[in-house]
């Protein structure tokens, strides 16, 4: 049977506000985990974004490196092409010609052949990283799975804990007056949380505006509710409620 008195009412109010907050904290912690994972998931996409650039350039240096050798061989054929030449020159000017060309043409080569080795080693620098990036990666994969089991587990029991919380609350639903329930839930969704606020020196324990000193008596006196005029909770007299149980 509902007690309409509104002392106990508040009384229950207040516990069903404790159970509330719980179950809000609990929503929060349970709504965190799925942003937590996706996250964490977001961040092995990117790892492997970079290693896909890196096995990129690594792809083209390797194409550099082969034209440039092919450019090299054909150089080298020209280089035995023109010596070949040197014994069947009739004139001294062609012969320095000649000269002068299979050294212009073997100095190219060395050029060449320096740029070869240089995009060597650049490729040796290449796959070193995406030695030390594929390592990461898969230690990072490993260490998210770990943690996101532990996540889905937490999650779990989070889930139970909201399940019980919900039916304790349900509980205290029959006992509060409807009107009062409403208004109390509206107040609650509006503010974020904390519908219900004791008074403190005078003044609300929500916003803290100084209360005129007869709506402190009425508070006090428990006749009917009071709204507090700054933020719109609902006041209560503390000293006015049963101890919650437990
Ligand atoms: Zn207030």
């Amino acid at each position: 049977m509902k007690d309409k008195g509104l002392i106990p009412q508040l009384s229950l109010l207040c516990q069903l506000q404790e159970i509330d907050l719980q179950i809000k904290q609990v929503k929060e912690e349970i709504s965190q985990i799925p942003r937590k994972i996706k996250e964490w998931k977001g961040e092995l996409v990117e790892r492997e974004e970079k290693i896909k650039e890196l096995k990129k350039k690594r792809e083209e240096l390797i194409i550099q490196g082969k034209e440039k050798e092919l450019e090299l061989g054909s150089k080298e054929e020209i280089t035995k092409k023109y010596q070949g030449q040197l014994y069947t020159t009739k004139t001294n000017k062609e012969y320095s010609s000649l000269l002068h060309e299979i050294e212009e043409t073997k100095r190219v080569s060395s050029q060449m052949e320096d740029e070869i080795l240089m995009s060597m080693e650049k490729i040796e620098v290449e796959e070193e990283s995406i030695r030390k990036e594929s390592k990461e990666l898969e230690e990072k994969s490993k260490e998210i799975e770990i943690e996101e089991q532990k996540e889905n587990k937490r999650l779990k029991g989070l889930e139970e804990n909201l399940k019980d919380k919900q039916a304790e609350r349900n509980k205290f639903i029959p006992g509060i007056d409807n009107t009062l329930l409403a208004k109390y839930e509206r107040i609650f969704q509006a503010k974020g949380g904390v519908a219900l606020v004791p008074v403190i020196g005078g003044s609300c324990g929500g916003c803290h505006v100084q209360l005129t000193p007869q709506n402190v008596q009425i508070v006090k006196q428990g006749g009917k509710p009071t709204i507090c005029e700054g933020c719109a909770r609902i006041l209560y007299w503390k000293e006015n409620l049963e101890q919650p149980k437990g």
